[in-house]
């Protein structure tokens, strides 16, 4: 039986690519689970999956069945609609995210970002923040972006800056992107789609001007959906490139964190979290505080400790990111 990575998913559906980069159509055999877990959808795209080509008509279409399902090394869940308790599953055994940002049309937020940054952390997904459209920024747009890269680079993140319409970057982005399987995040009209394309410019992506792209998010299907960038070697032919976009959706649900582990998906924070005078220090008021002391002397940056306190408070910042 064939081993095979999910790809696409439609709900009935799946398409499925086969190790010699082939692509079947498969349906997934009635009883595919895995242990202990509630979700609205069994298979996700970056499943890895036993699968059986042509296995079968349905109706006139002939096509392949997924009998067995892997373990996965990570996932992500949707951010829940409504306050079900399954899941629904967005992506599985992601190597790395990406986070496109903007300084301006539209500006990403701090708590944005760290919210983002804060939640592939709590999954175990690396990530990458790549600052885009470069090309456009006024003097103070710089200076902000000179501000946010220092922010993100101190935190221990790898930062990128990019234009995707004027090819800035590009290269840099190629290389990280090579042989592995990467999420592609970010609002709408930051241009995820004109980045993706300037990568790979086969895969001829639509993208959006910026004054459509508020009702863009609510018609686009909300499935992600993963593309082999064959421009991209990769590492030889086992590891080929591949990325998942996920139009329509500005973010993942929350893992249900409880307030003294958010902390600990601040990478910078909990490298001082053993320094703190009370070993269960919240790190807001408490006396002898080494995270508290270490924003005070500007070694952890302003904006990620206001964006860790609104978590552990529950304020939202622009997004019911709810848990499911
Ligand atoms: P998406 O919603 O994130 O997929 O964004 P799109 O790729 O559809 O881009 C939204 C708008 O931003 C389009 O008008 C693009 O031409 C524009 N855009 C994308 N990248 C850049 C860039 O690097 N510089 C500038 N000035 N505009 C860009
Ligand atoms: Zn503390």
């Amino acid at each position: 039986m064939p081993t095979g990575l999910v790809m696409r998913s439609t709900g009935s559906r799946y398409v499925v690519r086969a190790a010699d980069g082939t692509l079947h159509t498969c349906v997934a055999k009635g009883n595919l689970r895995i242990k202990g877990w509630k979700s609205t959808n069994p298979v996700a795209v970056g499943d890895r999956v036993e699968f059986q080509p042509a296995a079968q008509h349905v109706g006139n279409e002939l096509v392949g069945a997924i009998t067995e399902l892997h373990d996965r090394t990570n996932y992500i869940v949707r951010r829940s609609v409504n306050l079900s308790h399954h899941k629904h599953v967005l992506a599985a055994n992601l190597d790395q995210a990406l986070l496109l940002v903007t300084l301006a049309r539209p500006r990403t937020s701090y708590g944005f970002i760290d919210r983002f940054l804060v939640t592939a952390e709590a999954y175990r997904v690396p990530s990458i923040v790549v600052f885009n459209k470069v090309d456009s920024y006024t003097e103070e747009e710089l200076d902000l972006l000179a501000e946010y890269e220092d922010t993100y680079r101190s935190a221990g993140y790898r930062t990128v800056i990019t234009s995707a319409v004027k090819g800035i970057g590009i290269e840099e982005v190629k290389a990280l992107l090579a042989g592995k399987v990467t999420l592609v995040a970010g609002h709408s009209g930051v241009g995820k789609s004109t980045l993706i394309n300037a990568i790979a410019p086969d895969l001829e992506l639509p993208t959006f001007e910026v004054s459509e792209a508020s009702e863009k998010g609510q018609h686009t299907t909300t499935y992600a959906e993963m593309f082999e960038l064959n421009g991209i070697p990769g590492r030889g032919p086992v590891a080929p490139t591949f990325i998942i976009d996920t139009p329509g959706i500005k973010g993942f649900g929350l893992v249900d964190m409880r307030p003294e582990e958010i902390v600990d998906q601040f990478p910078e924070m909990f490298r001082l979290k053993n320094d703190c005078r009370f070993n269960d220090c919240r790190h807001m008021n408490e006396p002898g505080c080494a995270v508290k002391a270490a924003v005070e002397d500007g070694r952890i940056a302003e904006s990620r400790y206001v964006s860790y306190c609104d978590m552990v408070n529950g304020v939202d910042d622009e997004n019911p990111y709810r848990i499911d």
